[in-house]
This record gives structure tokens, C-alpha cells and sequence, in this order.
């Protein structure tokens, strides 16, 4: 059904995602039966050039606009959260922020490669002691010899054992002003991966590591952004991944409609299909009820993002996609996984499986809630965006 025309120049790309998720179908559940990174997904999105949707052909990318990537996003949402966090976090968090922030050699250097699958790419920023408020992070930078030598900690960083460059973030020794970002290179003295996360409650296909800076040696030109403005780089970052989380949610949201209706026409129980009964239809008509409540505040982020991409001088419009898409995240993020708890119970035994395509979006999609900004994180950005800056809870 075409719901609407989106003013867009770029939808052409959507069916190369579609051929893409198709094929991620299979190797997504295997990977989640084995409960490890699903490697294909990178593979498989780089023969159909879609490692750089949203990044500018001048680098390689698609140069697809906002409301083409969430698209895209929201068509790899249908595969699952795995490719959702793969992609939001190589090309939203960390893609769009080199592109924004990095100088000409960083792009070059990071960017153009990570769109032809050369590199991939990670957000580093969640520490043991420091989630929710970043600014108390904890990891420190020394100037040394020309270099920069980074001390500390990251956690629960997604593609943070695969990914062949990392976003950053710390403070100047013995400050807590002053962070700075800064890309760094696996290979880099210094860098260890000593603990994937694997007792996660889903998101299997996803890599999720502990990271350790000891004394990590990073070159004077792998600093990104003015020096100082760490804290602005990473937050930047968050307004992009957040809207892809969005995006993705839809995508959750319109594979458990999907599911249900064939589930609820094929199955039969006391004499009937089970769609025929009341109070199944009551969660068919929840799920359906979701979706049109998440997609429209998502879609319009997305409209406003791909406003401002065309105005970056226009601060309102900033402070509006901030806005919007922190609404989007929490709405279609709570709806979503309403939803796939919905779906679960259509199925009913089956759905508490992991082999049931409604199960695996209930064990996944529910930390869309937690990461790029929890539930509650959101509702303090909602209302000071609505009160007013002064109203901030917290700075
Ligand atoms: C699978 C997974 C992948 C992730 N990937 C990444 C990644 O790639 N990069 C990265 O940097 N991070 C990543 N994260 C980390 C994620 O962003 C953090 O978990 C999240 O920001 C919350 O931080 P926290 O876990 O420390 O919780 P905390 O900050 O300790 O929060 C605990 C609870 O307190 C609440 N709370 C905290 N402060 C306030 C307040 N001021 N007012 C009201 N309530 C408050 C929170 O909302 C939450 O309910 C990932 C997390 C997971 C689970």
C-alpha cells in the first residue's frame, strides 16, 4: 500500500535495501541461533553499496537525504535490531560525524574507506561509571611527544570488537573541562578488546564489547573537532543515531504486523483461525494502532532532519530535529516493543522462541529504550525542549 509520496530524490535506493535484507534473512538467524556477530552484514550491505546511505558522494557514500536513510533503516528494522544497531552505529554515530566534524585527511583517511567496507566503525563513549551523563566520563588524554596518549575504559560498545577505527571521547588529565574526540585505530598500541558481552537478554547478532585504553597511542591528526568540543561531537552524533533508531523501530513494528496476520490466518484453534477471535484481533488492531502512532512523529523527524541537512546554518531548525527525533526514539522505541510483546502472545508458544521472528524483535528491540539516550533520558529532553532551556534537569 503507498501510504504517501515522500519528497525524496533518493527512494531509488530502497530497492537495493530490499535485495539486501533479503538476503541477510538467513545468516541473521543462524548468527542468532549461535549467538555471535553476524559478519555477513557488513559483507552483504557492501555488495549493494549501502555502507554510506546517508554520507556524501564526494566521499563515496549514496548522498541518500534523511527521509531516504530512515527508510533504509526502517526496511533493515523488518530483518531485525541486529542490523539496525550495525548500521546506526558505523554510518550514524560514527560516519556522519567524521563527515561533519573531520578535516579533509580525516575523511580521507576514515570516512571514504569505511563506505567501501574497509573500515568499520564504532561510537566509544558509555563507561562502567559514566552512561546516562556522559559529561562525568572518567577516561583521560595526556599530550605527549606530538601524540595523545589515552587512558580508561569503554563499555557496551556496539561493533566495538570488529570495528577497525573508534570514536573517543575523554578528558584532559586532571580536568574534568575540556573533552576532546578523537579517532582512534584498533591496531593502535595500547587498544585491547579483553570482554565481549555475550549475556545480553537479545541482540545476539550484535557485537558489544568492553574496551581498554592503556596508555593507547593516538597521533596529534586522529583529534576530531576543535579541541575542547568533545562533548558537542558526541552529542551531535547522538541526534543522527537516534533518529535511525526510530527508523528502525518502524521496521519492528510493521514485521510483527506482518507476522501476526499470516500467523493469525493460518492458525486454527476451537474450530475457527485465531484471527477470528475477538481478543486476538484486539492485539492485531494494538500492533496496527502502534505503528501509525510511532511512524508519523518518525517520518516527520526525518523531514526535519533532511530540512536542516539543507540549511546547517539554521539553528532553529537544529534545535527542532534534536527535538523531534528524541520524541521519535522514545515513541517508536516503547511501541515497538508493545508491539513485538503483542506479537509474542498471538503466537503463543512459539512466539517464546527465538525461532519465531516475533520473539527475537521481543528480546531486541527492547534496548532501543536503553541506548543513544534511555526512556527517561528522552522525557527530560522532550519537556526542557518544550519549557525551555532554562528548564534543563541537568547540564
Ligand atoms: C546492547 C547495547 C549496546 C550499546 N552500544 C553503545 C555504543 O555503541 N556506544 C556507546 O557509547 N554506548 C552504548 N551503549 C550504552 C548505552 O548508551 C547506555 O547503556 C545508556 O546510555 C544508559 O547508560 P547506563 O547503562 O550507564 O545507565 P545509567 O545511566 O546508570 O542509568 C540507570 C537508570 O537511571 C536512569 N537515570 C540516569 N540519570 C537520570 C536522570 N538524570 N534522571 C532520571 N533518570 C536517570 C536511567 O534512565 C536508567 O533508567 C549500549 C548499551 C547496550 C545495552
Amino acid at each position: 500500500m503507498q501510504l504517501m509520496r515522500f519528497p525524496s530524490q533518493h527512494l531509488e535506493i530502497l530497492e537495493e535495501v530490499d535485495a539486501a535484507c533479503d538476503e541477510l534473512l538467513l545468516p541473521e538467524l543462524e548468527h542468532y541461533l549461535a549467538r555471535r556477530f553476524d559478519e555477513q552484514i557488513p559483507i552483504i550491505l557492501n555488495r549493494h553499496s549501502l555502507l554510506g546511505i546517508p554520507i556524501r558522494e564526494e566521499y563515496g557514500g549514496r548522498g541518500a537525504d534523511a527521509v531516504t536513510y530512515g527508510l533504509a533503516l526502517e526496511r533493515m528494522g523488518q530483518v531485525g535490531m541486529g542490523v539496525v544497531t550495525f548500521v546506526d552505529v558505523h554510518s550514524s554515530l560514527a560516519g556522519l560525524a567524521i563527515q561533519q566534524w573531520g578535516d579533509p585527511s580525516q575523511r580521507e583517511t576514515y570516512l571514504t574507506p569505511s563506505v567501501k567496507g574497509e573500515k568499520l566503525l564504532a561510537y566509544a563513549l558509555t563507561e562502567p561509571e559514566a552512561g546516562s551523563d556522559p559529561a562525568s566520563l572518567r577516561m583521560t588524554f595526556e599530550e605527549k611527544g606530538g601524540r595523545y596518549v589515552l587512558k580508561g575504559s569503554k563499555y557496551l560498545i556496539s561493533n566495538g570488537s570488529v570495528a577497525d577505527a573508534l570514536l573517543v571521547f575523554a578528558y584532559p588529565e586532571h580536568s574534568r573541562e575540556g573533552m576532546c574526540a578523537f579517532i582512534v585505530d584498533s591496531d593502535a598500541e595500547g587498544f585491547e578488546v579483553p570482554m565481549l558481552l555475550e549475556e545480553k537478554l537479545g541482540l545476539f547478532t550484535s557485537d558489544t564489547a568492553l574496551l581498554e585504553f592503556n596508555d593507547c597511542i593516538v597521533p596529534r591528526e586522529n583529534l576530531l573537532g576543535p579541541k575542547g568540543r568533545g562533548l558537542q561531537v558526541a552529542y551531535s552524533a547522538l541526534v543522527n543515531g537516534r533518529l535511525g533508531i526510530a527508523s528502525g523501530c518502524i521496521g519492528v513494528l510493521e514485521d510483527c504486523l506482518n507476522q501476526v496476520v499470516e500467523r493469525a490466518k493460518e492458525r486454527r484453534q476451537h474450530g475457527k483461525e485465531i484471527g477470528k477471535h475477538q481478543l486476538v484481533q484486539k492485539h492485531i488492531a494494538a500492533i496496527a494502532m502502534n505503528l501509525e502512532m510511532a511512524r508519523w512523529p518518525t517520518y516527520f523527524a526525518s523531514m526535519k532532519k533532511a530540512e536542516y541537512d539543507a540549511h546547517p546554518e539554521d539553528l532553529g531548525l537544529r534545535a527542532a530535529v534534536d527535538h523531534q527525533s528524541a520524541l521519535a526514539k522514545r515513541i517508536a522505541s516503547r511501541l515497538a516493543f508493545e508491539a513485538a510483546d503483542h506479537a509474542v502472545q498471538v503466537f503463543g508458544g512459539f512466539g517464546y522462541s527465538v525461532l519465531a521472528g516475533v520473539g527475537r524483535h521481543f528480546c531486541d528491540v527492547r534496548v532501543a529504550r536503553i541506548y543513544e539516550g534511555t526512556d527517561e533520558i528522552m522525557d527530560l529532553k522532550i519537556a526542557s525542549g518544550v519549557l525551555g532551556r532554562e528548564f534543563e534537569a541537568y547540564r
